[in-house]
């Protein structure tokens, strides 16, 4: 058994803008204490693909209803990558809800309130027994607003977008740095804006700004921090 499997469970959130290596840092976690890690936004993603494959219009509250009644979603482990891949109705859309087009959209549809009850209901059950990093815009605040250990993940905006544009640029050379930035923009504002759940900061949350940080020393720090909290 691991050191860290005999210290108490508890849950960790990971809240802040768009492309601030929220991902990165929750899965390295779970990874070192043998946590679940659930990329909340994937689930926002994949519920934008299937509204844009089925043409759903989304200011039509039966639609969306209806829409989400037909939608399953699932997290299921990829044996290649050693990842979670998002599969939507049993279909792996991993690469597909990281395209541009979803990026577009996805914070309008991840702005309705039934949107925003379903993915969250789902979040809440992933939790109940503890042991997992959940990474999004509201999971310190709406999702677990009890939960053990909150960061709050900052980086400045040109560092945003420069890791955004090369995690991008390899499966689409045609996209631009202006395109990268002006998609952040709009997805940070109306994430901050909206009515239902807003991208905010916990008030017990800490901060962390990885700006001039490795890898390996925000991997440090948030350890650090989660280790006080399994005591
Ligand atoms: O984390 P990622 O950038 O992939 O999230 C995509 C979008 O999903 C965000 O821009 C936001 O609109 C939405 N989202 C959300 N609440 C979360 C996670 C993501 O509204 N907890």
């Amino acid at each position: 058994m691991g050191l860290y499997q005999r210290m108490k469970k508890i849950i960790i959130t990971l809240d802040g803008y768009s492309s601030c290596g929220k991902s990165t840092l929750a899965r390295q976690l779970a990874n070192e204490l043998n946590y679940v890690f659930i990329d909340s936004g994937a689930m926002y993603r994949a519920i934008t693909l299937y509204f844009l494959r089925q043409h759903i219009d989304w200011n039509q509250v039966t639609a969306v209803n209806k829409a989400l009644s037909e939608i399953n979603l699932e997290f299921q482990y990829n044996e290649i990558t050693g990842q979670s891949d998002m599969y939507l109705n049993d279909e792996n859309v991993e690469a597909l809800i990281r395209d541009m087009l979803v990026s577009e959209h996805v914070s309008e549809v991840a702005a309705l309130k039934e949107v925003r009850e379903f993915a969250v209901a789902q979040q809440q059950k992933m939790g109940e027994k503890k042991g997992i990093v959940m990474d999004g815009r509201d999971i310190g605040t709406t999702v677990f607003p009890n939960a053990e250990l909150k960061i709050f993940v900052t980086a400045d905006p040109a560092i945003r977008v420069e890791r955004r544009f090369k995690e991008l640029y390899a499966k689409n050379p045609n996209i631009t740095l202006e395109e990268i930035k002006t998609n952040l923009e709009m997805r940070d504002y109306i994430d901050s804006n909206r009515e239902f759940s807003p991208l905010r900061r916990a008030d017990d949350a800490v901060d962390l700004d990885n700006s001039n940080l490795t890898r390996e020393e925000q991997l440090a720090i948030a350890l650090k921090w989660a280790k006080e909290k399994m005591h």
